[in-house]
């Protein structure tokens, strides 16, 4: 028997028909939600609505059949990982109708979604979760081409295996340069967890080899805890160029792997060109985004500053303090979906706190975290003082080892709630 999935994924309009004469009675007296984006803010979001009210009639849009994770993503650079590993099906999606396409435009006046085929749903309450796109007019010579030969593997999936083969074909005593950006960008410590593997894996498989990390910043995320256990793991390995020693990447040439600064060029045998981001493009499309190209949001209901009945979660919102993580994605979707389902209620959102934890992995079995708890204070999501904290900088490597097991637990965790 085809799955509910497998019926609904291939025409829209009739997707969009059978969401609106819903099988259920009182499914048809309540309004739709419509959740752009089937990633760890969208789908967590999806479900935690069906779960808060089962009558809402829910339509989730996602174009691709699988989710590609990127926690983990970095091990699968270091071939500590296969990228199975990271791959994640929408199979248990039963009571949400999955659209399996990609949204293009939305009229917030009209309160209508029109997809790429044309089809268009209307809707109550909009929730968009479409993730970062990578602005690639930010970088001079950074295109979608020259991904082709500076994968930024920001995105996981074919760029993060070209990533991984160039640097498993990359002879010993070869450079591997990694620009990272200014802030705000998806997942802070992410160029610098990735680093340490690449630098693991450099010096288990190629010893000769160097990295430089080239950054448009003068500070980065655990940066007194990443710089310890490079110390202690790859003395000489990895030299860390900031800002204000000519560390922000101005121009890239692909066709030479060339990364020129104010202070000079860098010539690369494998560069990880991670640009500038912003929201999904569907968030301009919207009229959500501002100038900086997030979305700011109310922190209490996650509906759009810029348009009503718009909400945005995950790495397109922008709206204080809290980090653009999957841990925040999931948990600013939950209190969103809190809102989103009190509101078509008519009744008022109640005040969110959330929580976000980040791990990074220095090497296997050496784990290290950040932590914080956010909550809205002067119209942002503001972090709770002294309720979070990083890793102690002195601890014994047993410590590290249960924060790599820590990591790997709410890998599992995070995917089989929102996937499983
Ligand atoms: C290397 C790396 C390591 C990381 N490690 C961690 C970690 O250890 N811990 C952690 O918490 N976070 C980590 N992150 C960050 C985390 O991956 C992101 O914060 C998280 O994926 C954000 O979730 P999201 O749902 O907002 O966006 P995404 O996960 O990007 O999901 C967006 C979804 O929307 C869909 N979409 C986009 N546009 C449209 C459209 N127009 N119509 C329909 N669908 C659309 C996309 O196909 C995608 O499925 C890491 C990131 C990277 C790059």
């Amino acid at each position: 028997m085809p799955s509910r999935r497998a019926l609904i994924g291939g025409v829209a309009a009739s997707v969009a028909a059978a969401v609106l004469a819903a099988p259920q009675v009182r499914a048809q007296t309540l309004p739709g939600v419509i959740v752009v984006g089937g990633g760890f803010a969208g789908a967590s979001c999806a479900r935690a609505l069906k779960r808060l009210d089962r009558d809402l009639a829910v339509t989730l849009i996602e174009p691709e059949a699988a989710y590609l994770a990127c926690p983990f993503s970095n091990e699968v650079l270091a071939g500590l990982r296969g990228i199975e590993a990271q791959t994640f099906g929408y199979d248990q999606f039963g009571d949400i109708a999955l659209i399996r396409k990609r949204a293009v435009v939305v009229d917030a006046e009209r309160r209508r979604v029109r997809l790429e085929d044309g089809a268009e749903i209307g809707y109550t309450r909009l929730v968009l979760a479409p993730g970062i796109d990578l602005r690639f007019d930010a970088l001079p010579g950074y295109d979608e081409a020259a991904t082709a030969t500076m994968p930024h593997a920001w995105k996981a999936g074919a760029q993060t295996l070209l990533l991984r083969d160039q640097l498993a074909a990359m002879p010993d005593g070869g450079i591997v340069v990694l620009a990272a950006p200014a802030n705000p960008f998806r997942c802070p410590p992410g160029p610098y967890e990735r680093a340490s593997l690449i630098a693991h894996y450099l010096k288990t498989s190629k010893p000769r080899s160097k990295l430089i990390i080239l950054d448009a910043k003068d500070a980065f995320s655990k940066q007194r805890l990443f710089e310890a256990a490079w110390q202690e793991l790859y003395p000489g390995l990895i030299e860390w160029v900031p800002l204000s020693s000519g560390g922000r990447v101005t121009e890239v040439d692909p066709a030479t792997r060339t990364l020129v600064t104010e202070f000079g060029d860098h010539k690369a045998d494998v560069a990880n060109v991670i640009p500038p981001q912003r929201a999904g493009a569907i968030a301009q499309s919207a009229g959500i985004a501002d100038q900086t190209g997030w979305c700011p949001i109310d922190p209490v209901s996650f509906e759009s500053r810029l348009q009503p009945a718009i909400h945005v979660i995950g790495d397109a919102a922008i709206g204080g303090a809290m980090p653009k993580s999957a841990f925040s994605a999931n948990a600013q979707a939950k209190a969103c979906a809190a809102a989103v389902a009190a509101l078509v209620r008519e009744r008022p959102p109640a005040q969110p706190k959330l929580i976000n934890t980040c791990y990074s992995l220095v090497a296997p079995g050496y784990g290290i975290s950040i932590a914080g708890v956010y909550q809205p204070r002067d119209g942002l999501l503001a972090e709770v003082e002294g309720a979070g904290g990083t890793s102690p900088l002195e601890a014994p490597r047993s410590v590290r080892e249960l924060e790599a097991a820590y990591a790997q637990d709410w890998f599992r965790t995070i995917t089989s709630e929102v996937f499983g």
